[in-house]
């Protein structure tokens, strides 16, 4: 397939998207970042600092007021670009906290933007106008603990909480099973008619699609349980057997992903740890 990076494509009245030029086993396609408004708009997830996308960016504003530059999270294919934009645009970056971690040692993540640099943080609740339309902030930690979700015209965007392509990668020390599921059921008490991610097709049936995820988490804790209660097993023995033929280069995010699970299910009394092995408790 054809991907049409450095395109504006209008989705609906007020919200276009340019895909960027990233594409890889974790992002598909490449990061989409969005232009909600009209007359005025904001940039929702920037995305990679590419200068053709930064340039494809600024061709799709063409001239028009820019409110504000928006990170849903800062990993290194979201938020990076926010900087050559606002230096282009002079428009504020207003979003998610920035999020410091350790370059060394078990808090290190590479995957981070240490550089993203906010002029307001928003919080959960808050809401923010854009061409006189309210922009409600929904916090939604659990991908990262720093990730917001932003609702417009009754449409969501998701940034990497909920994608239209894969499940989510959560992964420890900031990643969080416990907090994404409750991010989760959060969304599934809302009634947006639309979600937008940042990676994959709109989601035009989002209740369904909320329950559908919750459901797979839930599939997978059952089965990582049922493993350990087998025998004590390792992080890598849990991946190979729940997930058969998974893509090498996923391997260690799945491991990521059990070892999350394993964290919140040693937080509520279920599993234990010795060393490397889990077993149930
Ligand atoms: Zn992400």
């Amino acid at each position: 397939m054809d991907a049409p990076y450095a395109k504006l494509e209008r989705l609906e009245p007020g919200i276009a998207r340019v895909l960027a030029h990233n594409p890889s086993a974790f992002t598909y396609y490449g990061t989409q970042t969005y232009l909600i408004g009209s007359e005025e708009v904001a940039v929702v997830d920037p995305g990679p600092d590419l200068p053709e996308h930064v340039d494809a960016l600024e061709h799709a504003i063409g001239g028009r007021r820019v409110a504000a530059i928006m990170c849903t999270h800062t990993h290194r294919d979201h938020s990076p670009a926010s900087r050559p934009l606002a230096e282009r645009t002079g428009a504020p970056l207003i979003g998610c906290a920035p999020l410091t971690l350790e370059t060394v040692g078990p808090r290190a993540d590479a995957a981070f933007d240490g550089d993203y640099s906010p002029d307001i943080v928003l919080e959960d609740g808050q809401t923010l106008e854009v061409g006189g339309k309210p922009v409600f902030v929904v916090a939604t930690p659990g991908h990262t603990s720093n990730h917001l979700c932003f609702a417009y015209e009754g449409a969501l965007l998701t940034g990497d909480h909920v994608m239209g392509w894969s499940t989510t990668v959560v992964v420890p020390p900031d990643g969080d099973m416990a907090a994404y599921m409750q991010s989760l059921e959060k969304l599934r008490q809302r009634d947006d008619r639309t979600y937008y991610p940042a990676h994959g097709p709109p989601v035009t049936n989002p209740q369904q699609y909320v329950r559908g995820l919750i459901g797979h988490r839930m599939q997978r804790e059952k089965q990582i349980l049922r493993l350990v209660g087998e025998k004590p097993r390792d992080i890598p023995d849990i991946v190979a057997n729940a997930y058969p033929g998974l893509d090498k280069r996923l391997t260690v995010a799945a491991g990521g992903s059990v070892w999350s699970h394993l964290l919140d299910l040693e937080r509520r009394g279920l599993v234990q740890q010795q060393q490397d092995l889990w077993t149930a408790a």
